[in-house]
């Protein structure tokens, strides 16, 4: 059984002192345990969803393999900015700073289930603004999953709240 958490690597103080990044371009690199990530994250969803909506930067990546696994569609959460058409946008605090993520406005039509994917789940900001983009659209919520939770901060409890039931491959606590 592929030990995803030993592909993970962490870097101290990135991008910020005090930050212990989890990097997961390491698990990326590993064909076993990308393709773990992706089965072990299909085992998590019992219905399948429409959309997964992926989140810039590395959810994008996470996402596309899983929507393909799933047999579902793929629909980009991107930085505000970046998206062509016509947008709807939402600003979100992180553990390191303060952004905004946009999607395409018309990208489904109301009623379509979604799935929220990252990498990595910390405060829940990011999550919660893809969220709220996704049901200001008029699309249905049906979870979010991440490969990494950071369960000191909260993001987990915080997506409950708003009634997004979440789940994550692994858990980092501390180093
Ligand atoms: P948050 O909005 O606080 O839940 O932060 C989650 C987002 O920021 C994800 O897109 C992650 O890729 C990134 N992120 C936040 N903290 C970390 C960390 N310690 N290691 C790696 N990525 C992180």
């Amino acid at each position: 059984m592929t030990d995803l958490r030993a592909l993970i690597r962490t870097i101290p103080d990135h991008p910020r002192p005090g930050i212990q990044f989890r990097d997961i371009t390491t698990l990326l690199l590993d064909p076993a345990g990308l393709r773990a990530t992706v089965e072990r994250l299909a085992d998590t969803v019992s219905d399948r969803p429409d959309l997964i909506a992926a989140i810039e930067a590395r959810g994008l990546v996470i996402g596309a393999a899983l929507a393909v696994r799933l047999g579902c569609g793929l629909l980009l959460i991107r930085k505000d900015g970046k998206l062509p058409g016509g947008t709807i946008a939402e600003d979100y605090a992180l553990e390191y700073g303060s952004d905004r993520l946009a999607m395409h406005v018309d990208a489904f039509t109301p009623g379509a289930k979604v799935l929220v994917v990252d990498d990595l789940l910390a405060t829940g900001g990011t999550a919660l603004a893809a969220a709220r983009l996704v049901r200001r659209a008029g699309g249905e919520v049906t979870g979010a999953r991440f490969v990494v939770d950071l369960p000191a901060l909260g993001g987990a409890e915080k997506l409950r709240e708003e009634d997004i039931e979440t789940h994550s491959l692994l858990q980092f606590d501390g180093d």
